[in-house]
């Protein structure tokens, strides 16, 4: 019999009505002929509330810091939310008439790495699964979680039910992983800030994968970079709708390859810059190595010669983070020998993102020329063969979304 996989988000399985709702849909697909493996998140609001409760009991000084408790704790506790829907779901499709049973990350099992909060998936057992299938049983499955090899349970990080249903999907050879959440689809940008952004029918991996790591969070993007070396086509669509929604695929499955498929933008960005650091072997590690301890996340970077023997470095990094940058870097004065060190606190991301990138030119003067029609100055641009991304000041990022939008004609597209 064919496999599906269906995952459904926490605002799918919010409350009874909608955990009712999605097993309607479940019991569509058996009704259809096929062996369903159902992945859950928990009620929406949950896991945070449980990640409010280990921060409230090891309440002392740092206890907002992951890594001042025990993660295995973490784990033991966040991972519970989706133990209660995966009951909730199997006994919801019994009612319906649909042989179900739910299944834990231990009982599969799922084998993890011991990354407690961030672990990895190592491996699926399925033969308890397809003994259950042969049995008639659908699978009810908690996302989110697995076990390590020392028996501890494990969580994949936050959003992580979508490798969950990725992993199971190729795992059990499924046919496609729809993933049911409560957004329709991808879309070209955010509708929230271009009224005419449309749903797209289908996308690469590696495009997605660009905007999941930009910051539209439909998915996870470890689950689409496992999709993407998996072959697995994911398919996002709405919990509340019987719409198609949008095909996440190999490029091979394309055939009319957009330049631009997709804008993504995200605020909250700061740029710094070192001025004439001594231009000699080394002096990126020398900066680079201490940001990267320290767990600063570093995005952009660019260099460039100022005068003879010294160059400026650039880089960006999530505002939050500009603190502990500055701080270690400051630290590190004396080996970096720069002159000063400048911040921009307040910038934005925007990028377009498009396969067919590759094969067109223009695609950066196009861009350019928008934005300088609307008097965007551009502060910091990067490029990589799918993808051009600038820095711009925050209070255009808007604007320059929606000139973008309209420059790659992407509403009739
Ligand atoms: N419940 C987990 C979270 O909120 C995992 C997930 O929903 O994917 O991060
Ligand atoms: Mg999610």
């Amino acid at each position: 019999m064919p496999r599906l996989v269906m995952k459904f988000g926490g605002t799918s399985v919010a409350d009874l009505d909608r955990i009712r709702n999605a097993a309607t849909k479940v019991k569509r697909e058996v009704d259809a002929g096929y062996e369903v493996a159902v992945v859950v998140s928990a009620m929406s609001g949950e896991t945070n509330k449980l990640v409010g409760h280990v921060r409230d009991a090891s309440a002392s000084e740092g206890a907002n810091h992951p890594g001042f408790y025990d993660a295995r704790e973490y784990d033991a506790i966040v991972s519970s939310g989706e133990q209660v829907t995966s009951g909730l779901m199997a006994l919801t499709l019994q009612e319906m008439g649909v042989p179900a049973r739910s299944w834990q990350g231990w009982q599969v099992p799922v084998l993890t790495s011991d990354a407690h909060s961030t672990a990895r998936i190592l491996d699926i057992d399925t033969t308890n699964l397809d003994q259950k299938f042969d049995e008639g049983l659908h699978a009810v499955i908690a996302g989110f979680q697995g076990i390590s090899e020392e028996g501890r349970i494990t969580t994949l990080g936050r959003g992580g039910s979508d490798t969950t249903a990725v992993a199971f999907a190729a795992a059990l050879g499924a046919e496609r992983c729809d993933i049911y959440t409560d957004v329709d689809g991808v879309y070209t940008t955010d509708p929230r800030i271009e009224k005419g952004a449309r749903k797209l029918d289908r996308i690469s991996f590696e495009e997605m994968l660009e905007l999941a790591s930009l910051g539209a969070k439909v998915l996870q993007t470890r689950s689409v970079e496992l999709a993407m070396q998996r072959k697995v086509k994911l398919m996002v669509r709405s919990s509340f709708s019987d719409d198609p929604g949008t095909l996440v695929c190999d490029e091979e499955e394309i055939v009319e390859k957009n330049v631009v498929s997709g804008i993504a933008a995200e605020k909250e960005q700061a740029k710094v810059t070192l001025l004439k650091v001594a231009d000699k072997p080394g002096v990126a590690a020398s900066i680079f190595g201490p940001l990267a301890d320290n767990g600063v996340n570093v995005d952009m970077i660019i260099q460039n010669i100022s005068e003879e023997g010294h160059t400026d470095m650039t880089f960006s990094c999530a505002s939050d983070q500009v603190e502990r940058a500055k701080s270690v870097l400051e630290g590190a004065r004396d080996e970096i020998e720069y002159t000063e060190m400048i911040f921009d606190p307040g910038v934005a991301k925007v990028s377009i993102v498009g396969i067919g990138m590759r094969s067109h030119s223009g695609v950066a003067k196009t861009m350019f020329s928008a934005l300088a029609a609307d008097g965007v100055n551009i502060k910091v641009i990067t490029t990589s063969e799918i993808k051009v991304s600038v820095l711009i000041d925050c209070k255009y990022m808007e604007l320059a979304v929606q000139s973008l939008h309209a420059a790659f004609g992407l509403e009739t597209a």
